[in-house]
């Protein structure tokens, strides 16, 4: 059977890849505060001879240079972990209380590291040029995410022409990938909201204006929006996911807030969901006289894949992998990527790499304290996007 040379070498690296995978997930940084890693990072490329540049406002940026400046083509992995307390009991977890690669982010680093590998091997047959971009922050708030590393040039000397991002996937099983054109992520909405009411005695709540009642009534008519206002074709959801509010059993605060996001397909869906929520917070306030507060942000848009990059895509995982390596079944994806900033700026795909262990049913999902995903995606990814970056480098245009 005929074999992609690329997934024999990466096949090579299997060992090396996972040890890289495993030192990261054993020190995981978050957003902003990510030295190590990229001092990490930055070893690794320098040993492999990569060209690096770093700054602290546009993060870390290799570069392989092939015969020719263009076209140029940029691969993304993002390396920050979550503020989560790692329990799956493996031999590797993380060395940090309270911080964990539970999105996968040490695999997209090692695999994009063992692209760099496979890369700088072939780079004989490389016509164009190649920027590796090693994102902090994409979790959350913090800089420089991508927008930043946007703005401070990475787009430019080389212009890039095309963008290209992986995520892990714990509901699609490992070897399987999936790849579709169009909006493939959500356009996250974060939301506050601040209760102020009139605080006293718990055994007097008649003289009081309760603003943990009216923080409950506010949370069961936003579950009702669900019912009301959406179809199941919106592919919208909300979640409240943080109330803060009291210290004492004996004292009515006087104020309560909370907090929680919405995750549609469309900025629109977001902006007409975020103004229902700020109406039931306004009419549940007066309702019971209490003072509200509502605030929302969409920091940031959909992911939305070009079909030419999406076809070349799976024309590598294909020639990688074979055909079966291609999952064929849409998958609902509900989280946000900052990649969005990359889709608006050039033609791009983001895909999803299976890493669901066979052994498993279920297995646990991202952002979990247990996740735990197959790490033989590492030499399978590196060979597709090695792929991936010698076609486009090599495709004669107008064809
Ligand atoms: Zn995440
Ligand atoms: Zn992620």
């Amino acid at each position: 059977m005929y074999k992609d040379h690329l997934l024999e070498e990466a096949e090579g690296l299997r060992e090396k890849l996972s040890d890289i995978r495993r030192e990261l997930h054993k020190y995981p940084e978050l957003g902003s505060e990510m030295s190590r890693t990229i001092a990490y990072v930055k070893e690794k490329l320098e040993l492999l001879g990569v060209e690096t540049r770093f700054s602290e406002d546009s993060g870390l940026v290799g570069i392989i240079r092939g015969q020719k400046s263009s076209p140029c083509i940029l691969l993304r992995a993002d390396m920050d972990a979550l503020p989560i307390t790692e329990e799956t009991g493996l031999e590797f977890s993380s060395r940090r209380e309270g911080r964990m690669h539970a999105c996968g982010h040490d695999l997209h680093t090692a695999w994009l590291l063992g692209a760099a590998e496979l890369l700088m091997h072939n780079k004989n047959k490389l016509e164009g040029t190649v920027k590796l971009a090693f994102q902090p922050c994409e979790e959350g708030k913090g800089s420089p995410g991508a927008k930043e590393m946007i703005a401070g040039g990475i787009l430019e000397d080389p212009k890039v022409d095309a963008a290209v991002a992986v995520h892990v996937t714990p509901d699609i099983p490992v070897g399987k990938y999936s790849i579709s054109s169009g909006g493939v992520t959500t356009t996250p909405c974060i939301f506050e909201i601040g209760i102020e009411g009139k605080g006293g005695h718990a055994a007097e709540p008649w003289k009081c204006i309760d603003p943990i009642l009216v923080m409950n009534r506010i949370y069961t008519e936003i579950q009702s929006i669900q019912r009301s206002l959406l179809s199941p074709k919106d592919k919208a959801v909300i979640s409240i996911t943080s109330v803060h509010g009291g210290n004492a059993f004996n004292v009515i605060p006087d104020r309560v807030s909370m907090g929680g996001t919405i995750r549609t397909y469309s900025r629109k869906t977001a902006e007409l969901l975020a103004e229902k929520i700020e109406e039931i917070v306004r009419y549940c306030g007066e309702a019971d006289k209490a003072k509200t507060e509502f605030r929302y942000e969409i920091p940031i848009g959909s992911c939305v894949n070009d079909a030419h990059m999406t076809g070349l895509v799976k024309s590598a995982v294909r020639s990688c992998l074979g055909e079966a390596a291609i999952y064929s079944e849409e998958i609902l994806f509900m989280g946000g990527d900052d990649f969005s900033y990359f889709t608006e700026a050039v033609p791009s795909c983001y895909f999803f790499a299976g890493v669901k262990k066979k052994c498993r049913e279920n297995a646990f999902p991202l952002h979990n304290c247990r996740f735990d995903p197959d790490e033989s995606c590492l030499c399978k990814t590196a060979a597709v996007l090695a792929r991936l970056a010698l076609d486009f480098t090599s495709e004669k245009k107008g064809e």
